[in-house]
């Protein structure tokens, strides 16, 4: 069996657009989807997968780990850029895809079967909507109470929330005191049983993340999410050290070496890694594997497309270590138009039961996202008050 081409197929999706990603093969019928989503970088990652056809059409699909050591160290440049990793994530996902069908099983099935019966599932507060999730100011507590209920009106036992704003190097107590009001203001609308999650998206610096995790470690978080840069590892590693809350940190980045020196620098409890970004399923086992000898718990960071969640899904029903899915379900309303999924999620709980269908069990109808073509993606930019570039 040989792969004869491999497609991109863009699908706009407001604050990103879906890179989904075709792998066919020349045995009728069989081909493979992958999901290369990378927000503000979709023609780069597109050109990427155009760059890598080159190493892999012409090969045999199912020498996965073959093909994806070729698209890591071959062509001079390793992998490890967030384009790069992002384009190999999108092909290995597919071949993987690809090597299920041919077995007639769910991917999770391929890796030693699953080691759990329900996945949770994590919404964004306002289901991933971009306007609510991003866009409510921390000085409305209220309203971060309101859409925490409404998370949970919606079934969710556990949601996220950003609810620390973007910070300057240094604040004095206004920052602090506003996240703290709408965490409080969170834990009194739904009580001890939720778990709330609060993304600080990096914001702060070392200090002031310090002091977010301080002043929120009473209100018991389930995790907090990028205290710091992800570059900082020794400072993320001194806040975890320094409260209860336990930190969750992974979403940016890239490969196995970067994750062994956050992991052995303990500057994390939770591991954030994205299928789509780290390499995939191949590279994304041995991130697991990793995680594991320093008993680090995985939460996939999941807020792209429906290739992505399915993805998700395939790795939690095999990994031990999984506790968590993020998902969103507002972002777009034509989520469910363009995506036949094979696991079923439980509206009442939020609880996702396996797939049964061969691979990712996912299908797509590319006439359906032909009605969203590609469009520039929602600018999010962030300048503090003195007009200097901040974190968004
Ligand atoms: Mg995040």
């Amino acid at each position: 069996m040989k792969i004869t081409g491999i497609e991109t197929v863009v699908c706009h999706a407001r604050m990103r657009n879906w890179v989904f990603v075709k792998v066919l093969t020349d045995q009728p019928g069989l081909f493979g989807w992958g999901e290369a989503t990378l927000e503000w970088h979709t023609r780069g990652v597109v050109g990427a997968i155009e760059d890598l056809a080159e190493l892999v059409v012409g090969e045999d699909p199912t020498r996965v780990e073959h093909l994806w050591q070729m698209m890591w160290r071959q062509h001079f440049w390793h992998g490890s850029g967030v384009v790069r990793s992002t384009a190999i994530a999108g092909i290995d996902l597919a071949l993987w895809d690809i090597v299920g069908k041919l077995h007639g099983v769910p991917c999770h099935q391929l890796w030693g079967g699953r080691v759990r019966d329900s996945i949770r599932l994590y919404c964004h507060l306002g289901g991933g909507n971009l306007d609510s999730f991003y866009s409510t100011p921390v000085d409305n507590a209220k309203r971060f109470a309101e859409l925490a209920s409404e998370a949970v009106s919606e079934g969710f036992s556990a949601f996220k929330s950003m609810a620390v704003p973007p910070t300057m190097p240094l604040e004095g107590l206004q920052a602090v005191k506003s996240a703290e009001s709408c965490v409080a203001a969170m834990r009194d609308a739904v009580g001890d049983d939720i778990d709330i999650m609060v993304d600080c998206h990096a914001r702060p610096s070392p200090a002031m993340g310090m002091r977010f995790a301080k002043v929120l470690d009473p209100y018991g978080l389930y995790f907090l999410e990028e205290p710091c840069w992800p570059e900082s590892i020794e400072s993320l590693a001194a806040i975890n050290a320094a409260v209860t809350t336990p930190i969750a940190t992974g979403e940016r980045m890239t490969h196995l070496a970067a994750f062994r020196d956050l992991f052995a620098a303990r500057g994390c409890e939770i591991c954030q890694l994205d299928l789509t970004h780290c390499g995939g399923f191949t590279e994304a086992r041995r991130i697991a594997a990793l995680a594991d000898a320093y008993r680090i718990a995985l939460a996939p960071h999941n807020p792209q497309g429906p290739v992505s969640t399915a993805a998700s899904i395939e790795f939690g029903f095999s990994q031990p270590s999984y506790i968590i899915c993020e998902s969103v379900h507002s972002d777009v309303p034509w989520r469910e138009e363009i995506v036949q999924e094979g696991f079923v999620v439980d509206a009442a709980t939020r609880t996702v039961a396996p797939n049964t269908r061969p691979g990712l069990g996912i299908s797509i109808d590319e006439d359906a996202v032909k009605k969203y073509p590609f469009q520039q993606e929602v600018p999010q930019r962030v300048f503090y008050r003195d007009g200097a570039v901040g974190d968004w």
